[in-house]
């Protein structure tokens, strides 16, 4: 399989992407799918290709970490490759097998860099806070949901896993998440080795140990979640260097309500400026927003934008821009934050580009990204306050 003349092996895909990686480059290609119907609008992807790189990106990282870019294939290319990935998709996914030749370039977030060994931590986070509408059941929106899912089979076990732990800042309580994230993943926690899945949900729990083992620098689970701590608390640009290794800790210890500490982040951290960003949900009146075209908000916010000249790259425009624009805008922004990934990669040989982390006088570069910041539909704000609905019935029948 080749594009551009360079081989390229398949990734994974989802509903709407299927995503190659071009092998011995620092890039992935997603490929948008096509249902025969329509040609996907332009506009459309070139507005979200904006959004993920003028809005979401600098308001998480405060510069323009990446930027996505959209590319055109040969049609001679898309007909090869939807051939040659046929076989290699999984077969409920193969219904929709033709792609656009307009597609995304992305830098791949798995790997620091090709031609380096990388390891990548993967978190779906979700929400880490308690909104105001859970309040008075002491329960955040991820618990509660995990028993509808229990009970809708769409989980087996319920998962230990708090995000009001993770976005604690504590470390205690943030090892007792990524610990309860390892026992249990679901679909909110992946370990990558040089971009391939060495770890998921249908991965045997013993081996997560295991594979750490077996990697020089971590040796050990303990070693493992301090450099992940240290670096979702970093700025993402300093070297750390981390003195004490923590003792290790039992997590058998749930309690029935979720821990609604006052958070204790830094301010410049990368987990703080997350956690700001989802926040922003909390001033909204629902029943106004949901009357709005599903994707014209994107276009608007980004017509707002350049009217009023904003580079969210500039802490004055972020400023502005959280206290001015649309609460609906906001809203949405917030919809991406609760549920996007954070990748977070490790490579023991160090390079320049990179920050460092030291440990037991070890050094590695590391390097925190996020992904899936694709804007979401104007419906998945009606679709939250459903499930809302749902959850606290659940929660007052028991
Ligand atoms: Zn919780």
């Amino acid at each position: 399989m080749s594009v551009f003349g360079k081989a390229v092996k398949y990734l994974n895909e989802g509903n709407v992407h299927v995503v190659i990686c071009i092998l011995n480059t620092d890039y992935v290609i997603r490929l948008i799918k096509e249902d025969g119907k329509t040609v996907k609008d332009m506009e459309i992807i070139r507005n979200s290709v904006s959004f993920v790189n003028l809005v979401m990106i600098p308001l998480l990282f405060g510069y323009y970490q990446y930027k996505e870019e959209i590319i055109k294939l040969s049609s001679e290319d898309i007909l090869r490759l939807s051939e040659s990935l046929f076989n290699v998709r999984p077969k409920h996914r193969r219904v929709k097998s033709t792609f656009s030749q307009i597609a995304i370039k992305a830098p791949n977030l798995t790997i620091i860099s090709y031609n380096s060994e990388n390891y990548c931590l993967e978190i779906k986070p979700k929400e880490g806070f308690l909104a105001s509408n859970f309040n008075k059941y002491s329960k955040c929106y991820y618990c509660l949901k995990q028993v509808l899912k229990l009970q809708e089979n769409e989980v087996e076990n319920i998962s230990g896993y708090c995000p009001l732990d993770l976005f604690s800042g504590e470390r205690k309580r943030m090892r007792k998440a990524i610990l309860n994230l390892i026992k249990n993943p679901q679909n909110n926690l992946k370990l990558f080795k040089d971009g391939n899945i060495v770890y998921n949900e249908t991965s045997n729990v013993n081996n997560f140990e295991m594979l750490l083992r077996n990697i020089a620098p971590y040796n050990s689970l303990n070693v493992f979640l301090d450099l992940i701590i240290k670096i979702l608390l970093s700025d993402g640009i300093s070297d750390i260097v981390i003195k004490e290794s923590s003792e290790e800790i039992d997590i058998n210890h749930n309690t029935e309500k979720c821990n609604n500490d006052r958070h204790k982040l830094p301010a410049n951290c990368f987990l703080n400026q997350l956690l700001t960003l989802q926040k922003l949900s909390e001033n909204i009146d629902l029943d106004s927003a949901t009357k709005n075209d599903d994707f014209q908000y994107v276009f608007k916010l980004l017509n707002d934008m350049r009217e009023l000249n904003i580079n969210l790259i500039n802490m004055d425009d972020r400023k502005k821009f959280l206290e001015t624009m649309d609460p609906l805008y906001l809203a949405m922004i917030s919809a991406v934050a609760k549920d996007c990934s954070i990748m977070i990669c490790m490579s023991p040989q160090t390079h320049d580009l990179y920050p460092s982390i030291t440990i037991n006088n070890k050094s590695l570069s590391y390097k925190i990204s996020v992904t899936d910041l694709e804007p979401k539909s104007i419906k998945s704000l009606t679709k939250r306050k459903t499930t809302e609905k749902k959850l606290i019935e659940l929660y007052e029948k028991k």
